[in-house]
């Protein structure tokens, strides 16, 4: 009887762990399927793994890339993603957000979701050999930026530290920081070979980092709310256009049809060591402020170009 009833245990042990291997199994195959890499740490994600499988793989291939790419980026500060009413819900601090095909809203902003773009959108890392899409200032929810860092400006600013960066003080997210470093390292280095690199970085003026202000022109708030964004300001722009808004006063109707020749941007080295760090460079946006870099790593994960 006592064997009898060491086997049963020894096989429900063993049942138990042969289930948990294939559920493990089953949803490394998903996240791979969905392009969340290898590194992925699944016990991060919700504890239900076979639902949260068979849910993944069935978003739209363009909805599980957005979801790999916020996920990745930033899987360290994502506490845990359960799934509910057919969405995924991203807990954040004590609080949620829905996925929404990307949108990462608030349950409030839930009720009006079509209203919002993705905050992931497309990119294109290098050269830019054409005009950026033309359009309307697209709005897009900050809600997840304000779950990471704060709604208010003093939680924002304790999550900010100041810092040197080509010499001058910048106040900035201290998540962006250790790529900031990394952007100077390679910048410095390549100013000793490029004459141009040198000019420039001669050249800055001013630096502007944390600010709170919504994006000119939208409801939504700017990076620079969550000392996410650099403004590196040069000393002079040699008459060429800098940024949309200012452009629109004398180009009314057309100015987003100004071509690249005229618009004033950094040497592409230096937009390339941006890029490569996880920087975003504002003069490939429609409305464009070519003086502007900010830090999204989960846009450039996607971005297309670079070779
Ligand atoms: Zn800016």
């Amino acid at each position: 009887m006592l064997c009898f009833s060491v086997l049963i245990r020894m096989h429900s042990v063993y049942a138990h762990r042969l289930r948990r291997f294939s559920l493990k199994i089953a949803t490394m195959t998903v996240l791979l399927f969905c392009g969340l890499g290898s590194g992925l740490a699944l016990a991060e994600l919700a504890p239900e793994s076979r639902d949260r499988a068979m849910r993944l793989s069935t978003l739209p291939e363009s909805e599980r890339r957005l979801f790999a790419a916020i996920y990745t980026s930033y899987r360290t500060e994502i506490d845990s993603v359960r799934f509910r009413n057919d969405d995924a819900l991203f807990y954040v601090n004590h609080d949620s957000l829905y996925f929404a095909g990307g949108r990462m809203l608030s349950a409030n902003q839930m009720r009006c979701f079509l209203d919002f773009a993705p905050l992931v959108y497309p990119y294109q890392r290098g050269k830019m050999l054409t005009l950026p899409g033309q359009g309307d200032l697209t709005k897009r929810s900050s809600w997840f930026f304000n779950l990471l860092y704060g709604r208010s400006e003093k939680a924002v600013r304790s999550h900010c530290r100041e810092v040197q960066f080509l010499g001058r003080f910048v106040f900035l997210n201290k998540r962006c920081i250790p790529a900031l470093r990394q952007v100077e390292r390679q910048l410095l280095s390549l100013a000793k070979h490029s004459k141009e690199v040198r000019a420039y970085i001669e050249s800055i003026e001013v630096a502007y980092s944390f600010k709170r202000k919504t994006v000119v022109g939208a409801s939504h708030a700017s990076l620079h709310s969550f000392g996410l964004a650099l403004d590196l300001v040069p000393r002079d722009y040699n008459g060429k256009h800098v940024y949309w808004k200012w452009s629109r006063v004398f180009h009314e109707v057309d100015w987003q049809e100004i071509p690249l020749r005229h618009r004033w941007h950094p040497p592409q080295a230096v937009i390339d060591i941006f890029e490569e760090n996880g920087f975003i460079w504002g003069g490939k946006w429609s409305h464009f402020d070519t003086i502007h870099f900010e830090y999204r790593p989960e846009i450039l994960a996607v971005a297309g170009g670079g070779g």
